[in-house]
């Protein structure tokens, strides 16, 4: 169950909620967002939710039975915008394209690619700094220096950051220079992470694990706003399977299921999901077709110089192709 609560409640209206609370044996975690303030209230007794509802102090009131609850469709039907300012808003109804490296290379790199986006109207663009790679003697990111540099370029042309964060020790020193964190395939489940995202006020986009359902993926994101994060973006991006002429399988049944399990935008990530650039249009457009809210690509001024993900990475004529395309497949879609 899940008691949303009204702003500036008294204290004793909400000890009053928690007696109630306990009176039927449920155990109540309290959360506290930016914005909202929750009882999620964990039991296995039959009990009359007037009589909880009715309290005073308390704004809304559901029975949500799956395990993750706060991002759960089921409480609220209202889809969760995003919004990182300055008109950038990643929502349901609109359709956003991120677009950036898969690693932060060096300044002129950055400066091209900044340049590539604003000329074709993306406003958000992604590349990491830390870097998880699978093999140690591979380009692993510039780390904080890179950083800096992506965010000085990128903010000088209004462009908002979407960065992989891997540990608990990165979340601060990055947050002033970022707009999105990014939480990998690798650290869906890192639940020390995800608790510490939690307590920051800034969007996290959360990748699906790459062997993790999407039941697994819902709990993740539930870890964060139960921490007290409620900014909150889901990511497809393929999982690992018995198949493998390419890199992972983009499961595209993933995005009509999470757009009606959760509130949460959804966006899909066709670079990682397919692995091969010459099918990562054909991908992404899909996924629009599947529902997705956006989705989140790889590009690179000289794809085959690439520090990583080289085999993945579209260039700028393909990504200008990919970005016209899109739009009209949204359109398409919005008319259907
Ligand atoms: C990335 O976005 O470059 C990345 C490493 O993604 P994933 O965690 O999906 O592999
Ligand atoms: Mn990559």
């Amino acid at each position: 169950m899940i008691i949303q609560l009204v702003e500036n409640i008294e204290p004793q209206e909400l000890e009053n909620i928690r007696n109630k609370v306990h009176e039927i044996d449920y155990e109540v975690t309290d959360v506290r967002t930016s914005s909202n303030h929750y009882l999620i209230c964990i039991g296995k007794k039959e009990f009359d939710i007037r009589n909880i509802g009715n309290l005073n102090g308390v704004k809304d009131i559901h029975r949500v039975s799956d395990s993750y609850k706060l991002v759960s469709r089921k409480w609220k039907v209202d889809p969760t915008v995003i919004d990182l300012g300055d008109g950038v808003q990643i929502r349901e109804g609109d359709f956003t394209l991120i677009a950036g490296p898969c690693a932060v290379e060096n300044e002129h790199q950055i400066e091209l690619i900044v340049d590539h986006l604003v000329k074709n109207n993306i406003k958000i663009i992604r590349g990491g700094v830390y870097k998880p790679r699978s093999s140690p003697y591979t380009f692993r990111g510039l780390g904080m220096e890179g950083l800096k540099m992506f965010y000085k370029v990128s903010k000088s042309r209004g462009i908002k950051i979407i960065t992989e964060v891997m540990e608990v020790a990165q979340i601060e020193p990055m947050y002033e220079y970022i707009d999105i964190y990014q939480v990998g395939t690798r650290n869906s489940q890192n639940f020390n992470l995800l608790g510490e995202l939690g307590k920051i006020d800034k969007p996290v986009l959360i990748k699906r694990g790459m062997s993790g359902s999407i039941d697994e993926l819902l709990q993740s994101a539930e870890y964060i706003f139960s921490s007290g994060n409620e900014k909150l973006i889901l990511c497809e991006r393929g999982i690992r399977t018995f198949e493998n002429a390419y890199r992972n399988t983009l499961d595209l049944n993933a995005v009509p299921i999470l757009k009606e399990k959760s509130h949460l935008p959804v966006v899909v990530d066709p670079s990682h999901g397919i692995g091969l650039r010459e099918h990562v249009e054909t991908m992404a457009l899909a996924a629009v077709m599947a529902g997705a809210d956006g989705v989140i690509v790889e590009i690179h001024e000289k794809p085959e110089e690439a520090l990583s993900d080289s085999q993945q990475t579209l260039n700028f004529d393909e990504s200008y192709k990919l970005a016209e395309k899109l739009r009209k497949v949204f359109e398409l879609r919005k008319n259907l």
